[in-house]
């Protein structure tokens, strides 16, 4: 089987682009952050805070986080329920990267990652797919692009989207969960040593597909 990690801060068209590369590869585009985002969405239910003062393996206990493949387009669900819209809220991004910061919420999550990479071609789309889920990736890249043109995609995005969000929000939302995934102690953010380094400030969104996918196949055996 072949994987590909993608790694990267948010907003930087990872998951974009790697949709598109996946569907001209024919691989399986797995979005890792969809995985913390649910874990997140079940806090933030219960009413728990981003401070997360609770017993967090025993609240794991109650969760099921299942990933399922609907003509090739990801699903996500919490304990039977499709939450994959859900999970999109600013909210739900702000408890997804405190729930990432939390041990046994990667441990968690870990396996479930390695096994879609064991049984599927692979693009994954992750912080740490290259560094910590799949570190003997056939190819990782680390795609990335300026804070600013970052937020100006999600705030795009999200309000394409319907959702009323103030671009000062989504710029500093992106800031903050920069810092906080690149400074937590466990799997921080960061490119792993033998990763590409793609960055797509300026590129418009086909421009990145067509380019990452001629990377990949100029490197991998297909
Ligand atoms: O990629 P996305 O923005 O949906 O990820 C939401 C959050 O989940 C990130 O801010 C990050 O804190 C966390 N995450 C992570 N490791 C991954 C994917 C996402 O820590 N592999």
């Amino acid at each position: 089987m072949i994987s590909i990690a993608l790694d990267g801060p948010a907003g930087a068209g990872k998951s974009t682009v790697a949709k598109g590369v996946a569907k001209e590869l024919d691989f399986i585009y797995v979005d890792t952050g969809a995985l913390y985002r649910t874990v997140g969405l079940y806090f933030l239910r219960k009413g728990i805070g981003t401070e997360l003062n609770c017993d967090i393996e025993e609240n794991l206990k109650n969760i099921d986080v299942d990933l399922k493949f609907v003509n090739k387009e990801q699903h996500v669900f919490l304990n039977g329920e499709d939450v994959s819209g859900e999970i999109r809220t600013p909210e739900a991004s702000m408890m997804a990267s405190a729930v990432s910061a939390k041990p046994p919420v990667r441990a968690f999550l870990l396996e479930m990652q390695r096994k879609l990479a064991r049984e599927n071609n692979v693009l994954m789309d992750g912080r740490d797919i290259g560094t910590v889920v799949l570190p003997n990736a056939t190819l990782k890249f680390f795609v990335t692009a300026s804070a600013e043109e970052r937020a100006n995609r999600r705030y795009k995005e999200l309000t394409e989207k319907g959702m009323k969000v103030e671009y000062k929000e989504v710029y500093d939302d992106i800031v903050t969960r920069d810092y906080n995934d690149s400074h937590r102690e466990i799997a921080p953010l960061k490119p792993a040593e033998d990763s590409i380094i793609f960055d797509t400030t300026g590129l418009k969104l086909d421009e990145s597909i067509e380019k990452l996918t001629n990377m990949i196949k100029e490197k991998v055996e297909l």
